[in-house]
Parts: C-alpha cells; sequence; structure tokens
C-alpha cells in the first residue's frame, strides 16, 4: 500500500519553517525512480536562524531550562521520543523504505534500534547526574579538586543516507542526553524520517530550539555550520572526502570534530570455519543495506586452499538473496539509494573486468527488475591489490576475493588499506582470531561474524575511516566538556611574593 511522504519545511525553535529562499529537492524513490515528495533545502541564513535558536534554547533560563537542567529531567525526554518512535515504527519504516530503498525489515529493524538508542542514552543522562563533582586525588594539601561533566555547547550533526533514521538517532540521543542544543543536518538524499523525528520532538514537547532539523544540500545547508562562530562542535557521519571539509572548516575556529567516515573492511576466513556458516556471514558482511555500510566487510580473504570451494559456496548463498521491490515480503536485497550511486558502482564493476579481474557472479541490473536502481550481489575475483576495486569503499553489494597462504600474508592483506574501521575473522581457533584481533588496525574487530552492532559498545574507526567513537559512553563523552574546579581551603596566604610595605 502505497504511503504519502509528508509535507515538511525546516524544523527551526520548535516550529515548522520555510526556507528562506523558498526553494525544494525532490525525493526520488529509488525503487520507482518516481519523485514521492520534496524537502526544504536550506541556505546559510536559514542555518544562522538555526544556530540562533540552538543557542538561544541552551542558555534559556541561565541554562536551566535544558542545558544545566539535570540528566534526569532530560531523560524524560528522550524516553518519551523512544516510545513514540516505537508506536510509529510501522510507518516510520515504509517511509524510510521509500526513501532509501533498503529492505523493510532492515528498516523495521532500524526504527527499532533508535528506539532503543534514545532509551540507552536516556539511562546515561541519568547516570550523568551521579558523575558530577567526581573529587580528583592531588598531591597539595591546601587544594581541592573535582571534575564537572558539562554540555560541550550548540552542536551540530551531519549524517548521511545509508541509516537515516538511525546514524542521526547515535548522536541526537547522546548529545540531548549530555544537555546540548543540536541543529541536524541529514543527507538531502534521505531526510523523510529525520523530518518526523523533529515532529516526534514537537509532540512531546522538547523545548523548542533544543533540536532543530535543517535539510538541504550539503555545499550549501552543511557548510555552513562547519565554519559556524557559535557551533561549538560538528559530529559527522559521511564520506572521507566530505569528512576532510569539515575538519578543514573547523580547524579554523579550532572546533572539536568527531568524523564517522568510510572503509574498506576485511573479512579473513580460515579452513577451519564451518563454510555454510562462514559463507553466510559472508554475504551478510558485505549485501546487508544493499552493500552501503561504512563497515560492510568488502574485501574477502579466503585460505587459498578452501578459496574453491568456499567461493562455490558464497555463489549458491548469492543465488539465495531475494532482490526486489524493497516493500515486498522477505526482500533482502533492495535498490541502490541514487541513480549517481548506481552509475558509481557500474563503473567500478566495469573497470575492475577491464583491468582484468572476473565477475564471479552477478556484476548487472537483475534482468526481472527494470526500473529502479537495482544491481545484483556481485563477487569479483583475479583482483590485484592495486586494483580501485580492491581500494576504494565501492558502497554498493560488491565483494573483492583475495586468497592468502599464510596468516602473516592474510594479516598484511587485511592492514593494505587506508581505512581502518571494522575487520572480521572467521576460524573456530580462537587463539588465532586473538592474535589477529591484535593485529589489524581497525576500531572494530568480529570474531565468527561481521556487523553486529550495540547501543553499549563504542563504534568508530582508524586512520581515515575517522576520529572518535560513537555509542556507549564514549558517545555521551562526544558532547561532554571536562571542567576543573580547584579549591584553594588553607587559611594560610600564598606567600609567592613579599608582601608589599604598609604606607
Ligand atoms: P557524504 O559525505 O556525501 O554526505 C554526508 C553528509 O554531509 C550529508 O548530509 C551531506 O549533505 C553533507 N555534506 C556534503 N558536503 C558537505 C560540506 N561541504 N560540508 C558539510 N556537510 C556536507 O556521504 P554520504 O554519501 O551521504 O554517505 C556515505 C558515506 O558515509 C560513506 O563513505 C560511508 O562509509 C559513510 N558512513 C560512515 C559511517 C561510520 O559510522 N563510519 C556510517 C555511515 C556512513
Amino acid at each position: 500500500m502505497a504511503v504519502p511522504v509528508p509535507s515538511r519545511q525546516l524544523f527551526i525553535a520548535g516550529e515548522w519553517r520555510e526556507p528562506l529562499l523558498e526553494k525544494r529537492i525532490p525525493i526520488i524513490n529509488p525503487a520507482t525512480e518516481e519523485i514521492v515528495g520534496d524537502i526544504a533545502a536550506a541556505t546559510a541564513e536559514d542555518v544562522d536562524m538555526a544556530v540562533d535558536a540552538a543557542r538561544t534554547a541552551f542558555f534559556s533560563n541561565e541554562g536551566k531550562d535544558w542545558s544545566s537542567a539535570s540528566g534526569a529531567y532530560r531523560a524524560k525526554f528522550l524516553r518519551a521520543i523512544s516510545d513514540m518512535i516505537l508506536e510509529r515504527k510501522s510507518l516510520l519504516a515504509k517511509l524510510e523504505t521509500i526513501d532509501t530503498g533498503k529492505p523493510l525489515d532492515e528498516a523495521i529493524s532500524d526504527m527499532e534500534s533508535c528506539a532503543s538508542c534514545f532509551k540507552y542514552y536516556a539511562e546515561l543522562a541519568e547516570a550523568l547526574d551521579l558523575k558530577q563533582k567526581i573529587t580528583v586525588s592531588i598531591q597539595q594539601q591546601s587544594f581541592k579538586t573535582h571534575v564537572l561533566k558539562e554540555p560541550i555547547g550548540v552542536v551540530a550533526l551531519i549524517t548521511p543516507w545509508n541509516y537515516p533514521l538511525l546514524m542521526a538517532t547515535w548522536k541526537v540521543a547522546p548529545a540531548l542526553a549530555a544537555g546540548c542544543t543540536a541543529i541536524l543536518k541529514p543527507s538531502e538524499l534521505a531526510s523523510v524520517t529525520c523530518l518526523e523525528l523533529a515532529e516526534i520532538c514537537r509532540q512531546v514537547a522538547l523545548p523548542s530550539g533544543v533540536l532543530n532539523v535543517v535539510t538541504g544540500l550539503g555545499s550549501v545547508a552543511g557548510a555552513p555550520m562547519s565554519s559556524h562562530p557559535h557551533v561549538d562542535k560538528i559530529a559527522f557521519t559521511g564520506s572521507t572526502a566530505t569528512g576532510i571539509k569539515v575538519m578543514t572548516a573547523a580547524a579554523q575556529l579550532i572546533k572539536p570534530v568527531s568524523l564517522e567516515l568510510g572503509g574498506k573492511s576485511p573479512i579473513l576466513v580460515f579452513e577451519d570455519a564451518d563454510l555454510d556458516t562462514a559463507a553466510e556471514w559472508t554475504i551478510f558482511g558485505c549485501f546487508f543495506t544493499n552493500g552501503q555500510i561504512c563497515s560492510a566487510t568488502s574485501r574477502l580473504l579466503v585460505l587459498e586452499s578452501i578459496a574453491a570451494e568456499f567461493l562455490e559456496k558464497l555463489v549458491d548463498w548469492s543465488k539465495s538473496i531475494k532482490i526486489s521491490d524493497p516493500m515486498e515480503e522477505g526482500c533482502r536485497l533492495g535498490a541502490i539509494i541514487s541513480e549517481g550511486q548506481y552509475e558509481k558502482i557500474m563503473s567500478f564493476i566495469s573497470t575492475a573486468k577491464s583491468e582484468g579481474a572476473t565477475i564471479l557472479y552477478g556484476g548487472a541490473r537483475p534482468q526481472h527488475l527494470k526500473k529502479g536502481f537495482f544491481i545484483e550481489p556481485t563477487i569479483i575475483t583475479d583482483v590485484s591489490t592495486s586494483m580501485s576495486i580492491w581500494r576504494e569503499e565501492i558502497f554498493g553489494p560488491v565483494l573483492c576475493v583475495k586468497t592468502f597462504t599464510t596468516e602473516n600474508e592474510a594479516i598484511e592483506l587485511a592492514n593494505d588499506t587506508d581505512y581502518g574501521l571494522g575487520a572480521a575473522v572467521i576460524s573456530k581457533d580462537l587463539e588465532r582470531c586473538e592474535r589477529i584481533t591484535k593485529a589489524v588496525q581497525s576500531g572494530i574487530v568480529w570474531i565468527n561474524c561481521s556487523q553486529p552492532c550495540f547501543n553499549e559498545a563504542p563504534w568508530g574507526g582508524n586512520k581515515r575511516s575517522g576520529i572518535g567513537r560513537e555509542l556507549g559512553e564514549w558517545g555521551l563523552e562526544n558532547y561532554l566538556s571536562i571542567k576543573q574546579v580547584t579549591h584553594y581551603t588553607s587559611e594560610k596566604p600564598l606567600g609567592w611574593y613579599s608582601a608589599p610595605r604598609k604606607q
């Protein structure tokens, strides 16, 4: 059943406002290529208004209305948001699928994750009240020192299109828990559910200006946030190329940034693994969310002696993936987000072919789907380490395969990348898994699995995959500033200078 996409404006200071230039950007359903609505296209002037609203909310009533209110007070709003997301789960999931092309079952699971993430940070907001004024043990007797954890200020949260509401939640929930006020800038390719989050905030009566949602193009609506003098921090998730721009702009004001960027993560498969179990994790690790996951384990490293048998299994498992309209029951591979991304992925595949790689499976539009940006799950062999298909993030359902003969060679190949987000190892030998865990240069290691993600555990990468960690307590720390408070408690004067003579 068709779900109408609500028509929304910008959400600033607790109300819907038309962008100053009244421009809109069409929303295209990637599974049908049809225009299903539009979003407001903000400009720098709209961003200024949103920043003003967030700043006013931050300082309102000397902070007592939000930023210096108790964590317990803020937790009530986070729980109310969580409850309302759950209540609207089915509608939100459908909107997410229409906007992104991801299978509906995935979108439902994303909405549940959003609700649980808001709830988790409600608990951390309450716990924050107990972590204030923690005494620091110091050596001098005449001083006493404690630490305050304060919200960092007005934060700009810039997010991508692959998990629109979930990536926003990973930022909004901890930012609000910490007492920050925020401007969320979702991707112009998928803003719908973030706008519904704004509507939820309005309905739970979140104090106005605490969360503002500004939609629009990255270069027009996103860029002014990185360089804005009244934005105190940028939390960014997106490509490494945009991350560089954000960090460069923020550096001019020494503005802190946390960056969740791209990846090209390896999965290492050894001879003692159950090959069917390993095959399912391998295709899940690369083809889930249509392969558009920053942490996708898109480089398969398999031991030479089992490679032929394992690849046969991979092809069999890939054949079982249901590719269809993402709204259809049982769909496991939907449409790529946009025509631009579709063309980019196809061009990576054809370049690999022309460089001598073999398309073992897939590599084309599925024959039964004439419309929509669909690409078959694709497995590529005969890949060299210099090929772009091996080195660059494809962000589509494309798995590249290389073989190895020793554990050391596997580790060397795994680390031969500019990125360092995730890595997976599939083996029954847990000592080997531990050796590999230590040796791989990545922020996350999965043993005998790929891609699971938990509210409580840190998420983020090394090298060009980013700076900082989201989720867990680390996610909250991103939005807190540490203030040292020191009392001089002695009765004695300092005595460093000679006291001036009395006149
Ligand atoms: P993108 O870099 O094109 O855009 C991300 C966001 O930045 C969008 O909201 C966009 O409008 C905005 N933007 C663009 N130019 C900007 C500028 N000059 N200043 C400020 N903002 C600007 O990324 P994308 O295509 O939306 O998302 C895909 C990328 O995100 C992939 O590289 C993927 O690996 C990465 N990603 C990383 C993680 C992670 O946790 N590490 C999670 C999801 C996605």
